[in-house]
C-alpha cells in the first residue's frame, strides 16, 4: 500500500520549462536567475535584500556568522525544531541555549527566553514552528533591551503573516532564513535564503557565500588588474545554481495558491478534530500561519496503547505520519555536550503527545478525508471510554 506522505512538493510543467530554459541559456551557476530569484523573494516578503544559498542550513550558518557569533557567545533557540537551528550556533563555536515553548503553538516562549539571558547572550533564533509566527513583538523588545541580534528561522513560514506584515519582512528581526527543501512551501531541490533589511549584513552575507571574496572596486585594498579579487575573511562555497533559482522563481508564483490550499485542508482538519481526543495547535489572533505541517496531539496517558502503537496504526492504515520534533537537546550528540533531560518540560511533554499527519497543497479531497477518518478511527480505538 502506498502511504499518503506527510508532505510533498508540487512541480508543474511551468516549473519544468523554467529549469530546461535555463539549461539552454548556457548558465549553470552564478547566472542571472539567482539575482532574479532574490528579487522575487524580496517582492514576496517585503525584505530589502535576499541572499540565495545552497540550503537552509547554510543560510542559518551564514546568518550566525554575519551576527558575529563566536566562541564564548550564546544564542537562544527553541528545542522544538530541526537540529539545524541549533547546529548553526555550534558551527560558529558558540553555545546554543534552549528556551521552553508555549503550550498552544509549540513556539519559543518569550518569558522563557528572558530566563536564559546573561552577558554571553548574543543572538536569538526564534523558529516559526509549523508556520505559525512566534511572538515577534515581544522577542524584538527583549532583543532591543539586551542588544541581541534576532535571526528568524522561517524555514516553515514563507507565506505566513504577523500583525499585518509578511514573515521575512524582518520588521522585528535582523535576518530571516528560508529553506527550499522539497517538503517546504516552495522548493529548489536543495536551497535556502537569508533575508535582511540591513545593507551591512547583506554585503557580509554575499561575501560569506563565496569564500569572503569581493571584486567590488570600492572595497578592494589595491587593484593589480582586471583579473583581481580579494578575500577579506573566511567564507564558504554556499552558492545555489542558476537552474535551481529558476525553479524557485517559478514556484514562488504559486505560493499564494499553495498557502491557501494548505489553510483550507488545515481548517477542515481543525473542524473534524474539535471535541475529539486529537488536539491541534492554536492559531493566535494577529497571526496567519503558513501551515507547513499539521500536528495532532494525544494525551497518551489516557490511551489504551502506547504512542508507538498508535503511530504504527497510522502507518499500517496508509497514513505517512511523522514526528516534528524530538527536542534537539535530547539528541545523543547534545547529551554528550552536557545538555540534560528535564530542562524544557513543556517541550518534552509536547514530544510525548505530537504526531504529524499529512498536509501538502496537492492533497486530494479523498486523501484528506482518509486522513480524517483514520484519526477518528485511532481516537475511537485507543481513546474511547467504553471498551
Ligand atoms: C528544513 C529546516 C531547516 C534546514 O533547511 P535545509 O534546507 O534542509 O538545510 C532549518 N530549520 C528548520 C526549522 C527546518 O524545518
Amino acid at each position: 500500500m502506498k502511504r499518503i506522505p506527510y508532505g510533498h512538493q508540487w512541480i508543474d510543467s511551468g516549473d519544468i520549462k523554467a529549469v530546461v530554459d535555463t539549461f539552454k541559456t548556457g548558465w549553470l551557476t552564478q547566472g542571472p536567475q539567482i539575482a532574479d530569484f532574490e528579487r522575487a523573494l524580496c517582492r514576496c516578503t517585503g525584505a530589502k535584500y535576499a541572499v540565495a544559498v545552497a540550503n537552509g542550513t547554510a543560510a542559518l550558518h551564514l546568518a550566525c556568522m554575519a551576527a558575529g557569533l563566536k566562541k564564548g557567545d550564546e544564542a537562544i533557540t527553541s528545542p522544538i525544531t530541526f537540529v539545524a537551528s541549533a547546529n548553526c550556533v555550534l558551527y560558529c563555536g558558540a553555545k546554543p541555549v534552549f528556551a521552553d515553548i508555549q503550550d498552544d503553538t509549540a513556539n519559543i516562549d518569550p518569558a522563557e527566553i528572558i530566563k536564559h539571558i546573561n552577558n554571553r547572550t548574543k543572538a536569538l533564533i526564534p523558529v516559526h514552528f509549523a508556520g505559525h509566527p512566534c511572538d515577534m513583538k515581544e522577542i524584538a523588545k527583549i532583543a532591543k533591551r539586551h542588544k541581541l541580534t534576532v535571526i528568524e528561522d522561517a524555514a516553515h513560514a514563507l507565506g505566513a503573516e504577523y500583525r499585518g506584515t509578511k514573515i521575512g519582512s524582518c520588521k522585528y528581526s535582523d535576518m530571516a532564513i528560508l529553506s527550499f527543501h522539497p517538503v517546504k512551501h516552495i522548493t529548489t531541490g536543495e536551497g535556502g535564503a537569508i533575508l535582511t533589511n540591513r545593507k551591512d549584513l547583506y554585503e557580509k552575507l554575499s561575501m560569506l557565500r563565496t569564500h569572503g571574496i569581493t571584486k567590488d572596486p570600492s572595497k578592494l585594498e589595491r587593484c593589480d588588474g582586471p583579473w583581481y579579487y580579494e578575500q577579506h575573511f573566511l567564507g564558504f562555497n554556499y552558492r545555489i545554481t542558476d537552474f535551481q533559482s529558476a525553479l524557485g522563481t517559478s514556484q514562488l508564483k504559486k505560493l499564494d495558491r499553495f498557502i491557501s490550499l494548505r489553510r483550507k485542508i488545515s481548517s477542515a482538519y481543525d473542524k473534524a478534530f474539535k471535541g475529539t481526543p486529537a488536539g491541534f495547535l492554536a492559531e493566535r489572533s494577529g497571526a496567519k500561519s503558513a501551515k507547513h505541517i499539521y500536528v495532532v496531539r494525544f494525551d497518551f496517558s489516557k490511551a489504551r496503547a502506547s504512542k508507538k502503537d498508535v503511530f504504527n496504526f497510522f502507518l499500517d492504515n496508509g497514513i505517512g505520519v511523522n514526528l516534528h520534533y524530538i527536542p534537539v537537546y535530547l539528541q545523543p550528540y547534545y547529551r554528550k555536550l552536557g545538555y540534560r533531560k528535564g530542562s524544557c518540560p513543556k517541550a518534552e511533554k509536547y514530544y510525548g503527545e505530537a504526531i504529524t499527519i499529512p498536509l501538502f497543497p496537492s492533497m486530494t479531497g479523498a486523501q484528506a478525508s482518509k486522513v480524517i477518518s483514520t484519526v477518528k478511527k485511532a481516537s475511537a480505538k485507543f481513546f474511547s471510554k467504553e471498551k
